[in-house]
């Protein structure tokens, strides 16, 4: 595998003790194999000058197949969002949609420097979002939605218990740990109100059982809680955990409307909450208690949702808003830019069970890496560069991204991906969709 030196650079490490490092950085063989210092020869030289250099960003909470769904369910609560506009499109999805979908979602990723994601997919055709991340060089754990229970699902939605776990199971199978380990699986149970108890606790025993994770939605709307509460006897988090849906291994979407009983089960149980602040407002579902999350110690990483309730795929609009939002809340010292810059990446590194792997600049670690322009007129002048990132940059500052050690961009241009094929795919197959349902 070639090498690159990313030169002049200023490097953002995360790490705490020394986070601004100037110079050069080197990669070879997919990993960081030099931080700081200069003189080194590459295959490939890239000039920083001008730019921020940092880790990927990580989004814990991703929908890809949902992607040309964007502007299409507007304006609507989350349970008619899901039964009015959501499932029926996720139900009229063809192998070759998902496929234009998943693309339009990695592409849209990668233009805003975000290398990993957490992606929870449809009950079907999720052979071909595995596809998408193969061929984009983009690093994902993927997971089949499953859904066995529900009123008003539409039929190609419903599953029996034992094939959507069959199913799930093939899945991992065939692609948890494929393309040195850039791939993996997660069993991704819809939420408490579209699985069966059942499902849920073989789900809980297979995850533990073969080492994946568990991602799902959990008290993100007051009526979903309330219809949990109702079945079940228990707060959401509570019942979750009491069928063995908690853990490092788990990540749980939304979190919004939580008890102090619920905040002490996540801490206690190392349970990981993803943020979704534009997702969280423009539903209208509320703004989830970041802050006591945080002060009671419990993991809390960002994701932008699907663009069907969000609706762009976009970090710098999520670091933003997260902090604006708990800012407008407990005042203007609450999630500083340093801590929101590790939310949005070594701390979903974390959740995602892969903070030895990427998250951080640090030699060793797989090259997963963003060039953003601070050059900017929005940005400048530059007298922070975390506060620059922050609460300045904008995806299209993103210039060069590198994940896994190969270039996946290059002068904000797609290397792996046709933009311009993405972009025109995305829309004939959203055509269709809507055309099948009118
Ligand atoms: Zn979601």
């Amino acid at each position: 595998m070639s090498t690159i030196l990313i030169r002049n650079g200023t490097l953002v490490t995360m790490d705490p003790a020394n986070t601004i490092v100037r110079g050069d950085l080197l990669i070879a063989g997919g990993r960081i194999s030099g931080v700081g210092g200069s003189g080194q020869n590459a295959d490939t030289v890239i000039d920083a000058d001008g730019c921020a250099v940092i880790p990927g960003f990580v989004q814990t909470h991703i929908h890809l197949c949902q992607t040309i769904f964007r502007g299409a369910a507007d304006d609507l609560a989350l349970i008619d969002w899901l039964k009015q506009r959501v499932w029926p499109m996720e139900a009229a999805h063809s192998a070759s949609s998902i496929k234009a979908s998943a693309r339009l979602g990695v592409a849209e990723l990668i233009k805003g420097g975000t290398t990993c994601a957490l992606t929870m997919e449809t009950v079907n055709h999720t052979a071909e979002v595995f596809k998408v991340v193969e061929e984009s060089g983009f690093r994902a754990t993927v997971g089949k939605c499953m859904m066995d229970k529900g009123d008003e699902v539409p039929r190609a939605l419903q599953e029996q218990t034992a094939s959507s776990i069959e199913e799930s199971l093939a899945l991992l199978d065939e692609w948890h740990g494929k393309a040195d380990g850039r791939i993996r699986y997660c069993f991704a149970p819809r939420f408490a109100i579209s699985c069966t108890r059942e499902l849920l606790e073989k789900v809980a025993e297979l995850a533990r059982a073969r080492g994946v994770m568990i991602h799902t939605h959990a008290s993100e709307n007051r009526t979903e809680c309330e219809l949990v509460q109702q079945e079940s006897g228990l707060r959401n988090v509570t019942y979750l955990d009491s069928l063995g849906l908690s853990g490092r291994h788990v990540a749980l979407a939304h979190c919004v409307h939580l008890s102090n009983d619920e905040i002490k089960t996540l801490k206690t149980t190392g349970t990981n909450v993803v943020h979704c602040p534009s997702s969280n407002l423009k539903l209208g579902s509320g703004i989830a208690p970041i802050v006591q999350l945080m002060e009671a110690g419990v993991s809390v990483s960002l994701g932008a949702d699907g663009a069907a309730c969000n609706n762009r795929l976009d970090m710098f609009t999520e670091m933003r808003t997260a902090a604006l939002l708990q800012k407008a809340l407990h005042g203007p010292e609450v999630l500083p830019a340093n801590r929101v810059l590790r939310m949005a990446t070594i701390d979903g590194a974390r959740a995602m069970g892969l903070d030895t792997q990427i998250g951080s600049i640090e030699t060793g670690k797989r090259a997963d890496l963003a060039l953003v322009r601070l050059d900017r007129l929005h940005a400048t002048p530059v007298s922070d560069v975390i506060s620059a990132l922050v609460y300045s940059a904008e995806a299209e500052d993103v210039d060069t991204v590198v994940i896994d050690g190969r270039l996946v961009m290059r002068d904000r241009k797609l290397l792996t991906l046709d933009e311009q094929e993405t972009i025109a795919d995305a829309g004939r197959e959203s055509q269709r969709l809507t055309g099948d349902l009118s």
